[in-house]
């Protein structure tokens, strides 16, 4: 006979019964009369064993700050400015 667990969310009262298959769940808590939930138990084989589900999730946070890193374009390189100076015109020193 399977052991059903209860709880009561008015008084939150918990216990269990046993109880066959075909029994009617307790509805009506002992305590307060209220209606009380029957919680899975015993067998139901509901395991929360460690998870890693968010092992590749939170990476993502670095990486797309890297990814949002806009390569700016440096101008393309334009010439220099017009090369001057060569052609200077050299006065001659006026003989005082
Ligand atoms: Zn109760």
């Amino acid at each position: 006979m399977p052991t059903y667990q209860y709880r009561c969310p008015t008084c939150g009262h918990e216990f269990e019964e046993f109880q066959s298959m075909t029994e009617d769940p307790i509805e009506v808590c002992p305590q307060c009369q209220g209606k009380t939930k029957r919680l899975i138990s015993g067998g139901a084989g509901v395991l929360f064993k460690g998870s890693g589900f968010y092992q590749t999730d939170y990476r993502s946070s670095s990486y797309k700050k890297d990814a949002q890193k806009e390569k700016s374009d440096s101008a393309a390189s334009s010439a220099a400015s017009s090369s001057s100076g060569s052609a200077a015109k050299s006065d001659a020193p006026k003989g005082k």
